[in-house]
């Protein structure tokens, strides 16, 4: 069992906001703790909400939104629960770097985590093994971090039964971004939402531009995306909408096809704009070596049919570094 420990009580009616300790022991504090953010609002009856941001400590919508709700939202509009981690990868987040500094560890390829082990996968075992039982539905708040520009949008994660996929469908759809996006991450199980969908939870993901900073219209998104969730799942019953009636699309990427990289180190020309359709076996730019302007310029291509999703930030590349994500049409189930 963790060493972690809250001062929050998660049965208590009302606002608190707290921390989780993590006993941390370096050079500088023999008895310390790095401490988690966290608050929990509580009233009536209705099902539990978590909330997280801070996953990846460089994309900065869902903090941002997590941060207001804390501040600014009244217990008696609530019925259920809601429980805010608002920056999950707290020494990630201090640093502004999608790992932590402190094990070098990327929080979402920890889970379920150690609670024996470094830092960061205590933060995951934390969250699997204390916070994922009290919950009915998980909503984790990402962005592209500092690599990646992605097209705000929410993303669902693949579940085991079709009654768990309509119930992951409905609240990504809820959420109202302009795209919805199936993503497995290459069958990657050591995700908090492949984890969250493990442990039975309502799990939504998203997107929210990225690059390392903070952009308006996705945080207007992640705003109003968080409250139609909250509404969805009645426990904030004013941001209740009726039952949609307009069209939805899905989209997905397609697994390794759906990723353009770097097939050598150099500088990438991108040849597409996000958002522009492409097709399999069209050139996606080109990796220009400057130090040797006289060697032609290595050209990529699209391995997939879709829209230009995700587009690498800097310029500077080295091979292995995603390049572009393409998302194509989803063929299964709408849910
Ligand atoms: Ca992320």
């Amino acid at each position: 069992m963790s060493t972690a420990r809250t001062n929050i009580d998660f049965d208590r009616s009302g606002k608190q906001t707290g921390f989780i300790d993590i006993a941390h022991s370096p050079h500088e504090d023999a008895w310390g703790a790095t401490r988690i953010p966290i608050a929990v609002i509580r009233n009536g009856s209705g099902p539990t909400a978590i909330l997280q941001g801070g996953n990846h400590g460089d994309e900065y919508e869902g903090p941002i939104t997590l941060g207001e709700l804390i501040r600014d939202l009244d217990p008696g509009r609530v019925e259920g629960r809601i429980i805010f981690l608002p920056a999950i990868n707290t020494p990630a987040v201090l640093a502004g770097r999608r790992t932590s500094p402190v094990d070098g560890l990327n929080l979402n390829r920890t889970f379920p985590g150690n609670s024996r082990g470094t830092i960061t996968q205590q933060i995951s075992a934390y969250v699997s093994e204390v916070i994922f039982p009290l919950g009915d539905a998980y909503l984790d708040l990402h962005s592209g971090g500092s690599s990646l520009m992605i097209l705000p949008s929410a993303i669902i994660d693949p579940a085991p039964t079709p009654e768990h996929h309509r119930r992951n469908v409905a609240a990504a759809f809820a959420f109202d971004a302009p795209l919805t996006v199936v993503i497995d991450n290459l069958g990657e199980p050591r995700t908090s939402t492949a984890a969250a969908v493990r442990a039975g939870l309502t799990t939504v993901g998203t997107e929210m531009a990225g690059a390392g900073t903070v952009t308006i219209e996705a945080l207007d998104i992640c705003r109003k995306g968080v409250r139609n969730v909250l509404g969805h799942l009645g426990i904030l019953p004013e941001a209740a909408k009726p039952p949609e009636s307009k069209e939805r699309k899905l989209l997905r990427i397609p697994g390794s096809e759906g990723f353009v990289l770097a097939t050598v180190n150099g500088v990438f020309e991108p040849f597409h704009a996000l958002g522009a359709e492409v097709h399999a076996g069209e050139a996606a730019g080109r990796i220009h070596n400057l130090a040797d302007p006289a060697r032609a310029p290595e050209t990529l291509h699209y391995a997939a049919d879709g829209i230009v999703y995700g587009r690498r930030q800097p310029g500077r590349v080295v091979a292995g570094n995603c390049c572009v994500t393409v998302a194509g049409k989803y063929e299964g189930e709408l849910g």
